[in-house]
């Protein structure tokens, strides 16, 4: 049975789904997009991707394609119709079609389209055992603060990593970790967990937010500044965030094992923390 997707106030099949030649996503990356997790049919940390969309389009001059309220439901609808247990919604709004020209066009709608996809999330092997990283130089543009579209980058730097054998590259710039490729990094020392600081550099992950405000509560130490990879292989732990990850350790870094190359304590104990509190506030 084909999935049933949502382009433009109407939910059709995805084959039937369709989109213009002229839509400025596809001729200029020119759109920005949100995965929302869902557990037990229930969407997590709904509000928090909402609010960073809001942001996205605000930076960038382009309409809102509906309401919170709006995009709530037809998240819910999406879920229903495909009957998704756990996985994700994709949601993608772009400025529109129009005219090839470089400068916004006015009056254009925006074009918004969504969809799901099954994912298994709270049982990982990946979480298990740990993933390994190698470093790559951060290619990036400079507004990676706002969740853009142009995902070519992540996309060579994850071929990187598997060429090398790993599951997934840290994006390093003048000397210091940005992020993962599609996700923030941490490291772990003496009990302390580190993560490079907000700014145009990173992504605010969602998770990200959700996770440092758990480890606080949990009385854990947290100092938001940017660390290297040296520091990084020296460190206890190292992990990853992100909405389809929740928290996954990382064991080796550039080949070199971090924690015996075995998944830490610190790492385990937030995802465990973090999906029992995803799970009590889904929507
Ligand atoms: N950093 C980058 C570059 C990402 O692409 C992502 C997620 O796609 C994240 C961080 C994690 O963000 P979130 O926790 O909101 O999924």
């Amino acid at each position: 049975m084909s999935r049933i997707v949502y382009v433009n106030g109407a939910y059709v099949p995805e084959e039937e789904a369709k989109v213009s030649v002229f839509d400025r996503g596809f001729l200029f990356a020119d759109g920005v997009y949100e995965v929302t997790s869902v557990l037990e049919g229930r969407l997590l940390d709904f509000e928090g991707h909402m609010r960073r969309l809001r942001r996205s389009l605000a930076e960038l001059d382009m309409a809102a394609p509906a309401s919170d309220e709006e995009l709530l439901e037809i998240h819910r609808e999406l879920v229903r119709r495909n009957g998704v247990e756990e996985g994700l919604v994709y949601l993608q709004v772009t400025r529109g079609a129009a005219d090839r020209d470089f400068v916004y066009p006015a009056g254009v709608a925006p074009t918004l389209v969504m969809f799901t996809q099954e994912k298994q999330i709270v049982e990982s092997p990946a979480a298990e055992r740990g993933i390994r990283v190698i470093s790559i130089p951060d290619e990036r543009w400079g507004r990676r603060d706002i969740k853009t579209v142009q995902l070519l980058y992540p996309s060579m730097g994850k071929m990187m990593a598997k060429a090398a054998g790993a599951d997934d590259a840290w994006m390093v710039e003048e000397g210091f970790v940005t992020e993962g490729t599609s996700n923030n990094a941490y490291i772990v020392k003496g009990g302390r967990i580190i993560t490079r600081h907000l700014g145009n550099e990173i992504l605010h992950g969602i998770t990200r937010a959700a996770v440092l405000r758990l480890a606080r509560e949990a009385q854990m130490e947290v100092e938001e500044r940017p660390f290297t990879i040296e520091e990084a292989q020296g460190a206890d732990e190292a992990f990853i965030t992100s909405a389809t990850t929740f928290v996954q350790p990382v064991v080796a870094i550039d080949d070199v094992e971090i924690g015996g190359g075995r998944p830490g304590p610190i790492a385990r104990r937030l995802r465990e923390i973090y999906v029992e509190e995803a799970r009590r506030n889904a929507v």
